[in-house]
């Protein structure tokens, strides 16, 4: 396998950078999580836009144009030879001295990984995932907004170890308000009489898969309400399912130990799931 390494590419048991990297010392850097359908990039603009977007809140010059950046991910499939594949671009601040500071660091990192990918969570799109409602707030009032896709998850990694502890399969996020957030890595929607209502992207990622679904839905006639929803709102939902690049579309069946629904992927769910898979085995740059 070939990792992508500032123009170069390197065997990935020679893929090593150095421990300077602010990077790794702080955190300090943005990604994307990008899949390839069938040897095609699904929404590659989109999460390049996105990768761009994330660097720019934090005031980092990714030292390429999008299109070399998109080039790149393609030049990195191509070379790996993968067509059904998970890519991950990482601009990391670069290399410099200790300290926060980030002019110490002359010159950013940019790094894309690739790996053959599948579903990434097996026989439970047919069974349905369990949720949990976790302690660990995501909040938009701090300096790091959830929008950003920074190489600090540590938020959505203390949510996953509380889900993990509580047995379920994914965490479900509030945000300091009470207002429903995401999933760890993936954003959430409910289904209630028949309309389908997902939070706004304030305290949240702005999930490139969620406005997807938001126009898959749109083109199969389904009601979609972006507004604020509660505890409430996501136990007595009648279905709900999550987006995520690495997810897809997953039902979740189980919230808190309480059933959605009768506790199986309900009718919507389902639809949303065929129009997803529709759309990323038809789309993509070849
Ligand atoms: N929320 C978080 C915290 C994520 O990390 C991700 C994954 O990228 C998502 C939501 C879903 O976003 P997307 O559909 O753009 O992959």
């Amino acid at each position: 396998l070939l990792i992508y390494y500032n123009g170069e590419f390197v065997p990935k048991s020679q893929a090593t950078t150095s421990i300077y990297d602010h990077g790794f010392l702080y955190g300090d850097g943005v990604f994307e999580g990008i899949r390839a359908y069938n040897g095609r990039v699904f929404k590659l603009r989109e999460h390049v836009d996105r990768l761009y977007d994330s660097a720019k809140a934090i005031a980092l010059n990714i030292p390429m144009t999008k299109e070399e950046m998109e080039e790149a991910i393609l030049e990195t499939l191509r070379k790996n030879n993968l067509k059904d594949a998970y890519i991950r671009p990482i601009v990391s601040r670069g290399v410099g001295d200790l300290g926060l500071d980030p002019r110490k660091c002359p010159k950013p990192n940019v790094y894309i990984i690739s790996q053959e990918w599948g579903a990434m969570y097996g026989d439970l799109y047919e069974v349905g995932l369990t949720g949990v409602t976790v302690a660990v707030r995501r909040n938009s009032a701090d300096a790091l907004s959830p929008n950003i896709k920074s190489l600090n998850y540590l938020n959505n990694i203390l949510a996953k170890i509380e889900a993990n502890e509580k047995g379920g399969d994914e965490a479900i996020f509030f945000d300091g308000n009470g207002y429903l957030s995401e999933g760890s890595g993936d954003n959430i929607f409910i289904i209630k009489n028949g309309k389908v209502y997902t939070p706004p992207t304030i305290n949240n990622l702005k999930g490139i898969t969620r406005a997807t679904a938001i126009e898959l839905l749109k083109d199969m006639d389904i009601e979609v309400s972006v507004e604020n929803l509660g505890l409430f709102d996501l136990y007595t939902a009648d279905e709900i399912f999550v987006t995520g690049t690495a997810a897809e579309a997953a039902p979740l069946v189980k919230v808190d130990g309480r059933d959605i629904g009768d506790g199986k992927p309900g009718p919507i769910t389902k639809k949303m799931i065929a129009a997803f898979e529709d759309i990323t085995q038809n789309s993509g740059t070849p």
